[in-house]
């Protein structure tokens, strides 16, 4: 039997089925109210073990971004509302474990209730924290399961990794909920919004299929020995293609790089051309500050260093859309796709803009950087973006700082920027077609209810003129939307004369043996 969910982190992992329990907590007055103090203690004891954990589990971690969930989810361990508040319901004489569930669900129901989403996510992050701290009370905790596949509701980010399953599937989750993001990083086959895993129960043969969002329950042998086996040649066909060169028969290069949104996914990009789009807004999410020149300076520098002579095309800050940032005090706008986005917030923010361009040139010494404005619609925008570059390359030179003159590019994603694409003096263009089409389309690309307005047919003409200008200024012209990597576009956008498809890592080595394959 198969279930169908969403594949958030790739591969196939078979193993016995591991179903965690979800945790019940009753309503219980510690008897009296007499043991006050030593249910004061043992929540103290738990908070501090809880913490340890978390460390110790973020030791595991290479990448910053992932280590810093956990940092948050222990600073959260000790957040009075939490934590204080606790211990205050342990004083009016209930149980540490009562407490601390009543203490997480007052103040994530406080979180539901504010209107940005950020805020209202973090509201699952105090669950997940309490659920941690109530096992620490009762003595469980999730040991190891190597060889197992973790089913369930839902887990946590520090649960993946204190389970170290082979394979996940959860009812809850999304591609982009924590628990997906650790799994990803630590390359743990998952699928979430999985309906009907209750049918599977503990020590059942499950296999996951991470790639395409499958659960199979008992498989039988014939099939799990056909999947491992079609798999086993599909990634040593990947392996080989992602080496070699994407030309084409008729001897026309292409380059295929990848889609990156920090250096985890980096690391896994071994084979691309370069980086076509390093979306760096993920600098922004997941933490309470802005992120330091230093802090930014080395993520880039790394990067830069890992593709040494290849292209790294840094995206600055496409913050607005979908992408919120709670601590920068953006104002709430009834459009935000229409809004303050992309380059028209970092001209609002120069600081956080300057700061941002001064690590990007700082690190651009160690490789091949190139630097890429989102969102443009206006020539103007371009200019004043560039006179922030000058101030932040004047500020280097004055400071003594080495820095390299690097080529700057734009995002072609407004109809009006592809529709004049002469007027803009930039070094490269690339297409960002999943905004191309949501403005194009006029179609919120977040609404389920208009996906069929999603049709890359309808922007091809505003494609075939930003090429015909490309060609004209003898600059290079890419993609770096979703169909630079759909295996069904990728001849025609060659065709047309596209110089560069940038795409997920994943996607990569088809995209090479598809460009070979043609003439
Ligand atoms: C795009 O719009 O096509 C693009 C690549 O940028 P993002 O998806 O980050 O908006
Ligand atoms: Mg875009």
């Amino acid at each position: 039997m198969r279930l169908k969910g969403i594949g958030v982190s790739g591969g196939i992992a078979i193993g016995r089925a591991f179903v965690f329990e979800e945790f019940e907590i009753k309503e219980e007055k510690s008897s009296d109210g007499k043991n006050k103090g030593a249910e004061k203690n043992r929540l103290s004891n738990a908070v501090e073990r809880c913490e340890k954990e978390l460390e110790e589990l973020g030791e595991k971690l290479a990448d910053r971004k992932e280590r810093g969930i956990l940092e948050a989810q222990k600073l959260m361990l000790r957040d009075p509302a939490l934590f204080d508040r606790a211990m205050e319901l342990i004083d009016e004489g209930y149980t540490a474990e009562y407490a601390m569930n009543a203490a997480a669900e007052e103040s994530a129901r406080t979180l539901e209730s504010v209107e940005d989403p950020y805020i209202r996510e973090r509201a699952s992050d105090i669950r997940d924290i309490a659920q941690r701290v109530i096992r620490a009370l009762q003595g469980k905790r999730f040991e190891a399961k190597e060889n197992a596949i973790a089913i369930g509701k839902e887990l946590n980010a520090s649960d993946v990794l204190a389970l170290n399953a082979k394979g996940i599937a959860t009812e809850k989750g999304s591609p982009t909920s924590h628990m997906s993001i650790i799994a990803g990083a630590l390359g743990i086959p998952a699928v979430v919004g999985v309906k009907g895993l209750d049918r599977i129960k503990e020590g059942m043969l499950v296999a996951i299929d991470g790639d395409n969002g499958y659960v199979l329950i008992e498989p039988d042998e014939k099939e799990i020995n056909r999947e491992i086996e079609e798999r086993r040649r599909e990634r040593e066909e990947m392996e080989r293609l992602k080496a070699l060169p994407a030309v084409t028969k008729s001897g026309r290069r292409v380059n295929i790089r990848a889609n990156i949104g920090g250096l985890g996914d980096a690391k896994k990009a071994s084979g691309a051309d370069g980086v076509g789009l390093f979306r760096t807004e993920f600098f922004l999410l997941d933490r309470s500050d802005e992120p330091s020149e230093e802090e930014q300076f080395s993520v880039y520098k790394e990067v830069a260093e890992l593709f040494r002579e290849r292209p790294v095309i840094i995206r600055t800050f496409d913050i607005g859309g979908d992408k919120e940032v709670s601590y920068l005090g953006i104002k709430k706008e009834s459009n935000p796709f229409l809004g303050v986005r992309g380059i028209r917030l970092c001209l609002k923010r120069r600081e956080l803009f300057k700061t941002q361009l001064r690590a990007i040139l700082r690190a651009s010494v160690y490789g091949n950087l190139k630097i890429m404005y989102p969102m443009v619609a206006l020539e103007d925008e371009v200019e004043e973006a560039n006179v922030i570059l000058e101030e932040a390359k004047n500020e280097l030179r004055a400071e003594g700082k080495e820095f390299k003159d690097i080529p700057v590019g734009m995002m072609v994603e407004t109809p009006a920027a592809a529709l004049y694409a002469e007027l803009f003096d930039v070094d490269f263009f690339s297409i960002g077609s999943n905004d191309l089409i949501q403005y194009t389309m006029a179609a919120d690309r977040t609404n389920d209810d208009l996906s069929y307005l999603y049709r890359a047919d309808r922007i091809m003409k505003l494609i075939a003129h930003v090429v015909e200008v490309a060609k004209e200024k003898g600059i290079e012209v890419g993609v770096c939307g979703e169909i630079a990597g759909d295996p069904g576009l990728i001849p025609q956008l060659v065709r047309m004369g596209i110089d560069e498809l940038s795409m997920s890592p994943s996607k990569i080595a088809n995209a090479k043996r598809i460009v070979r394959e043609m003439d």
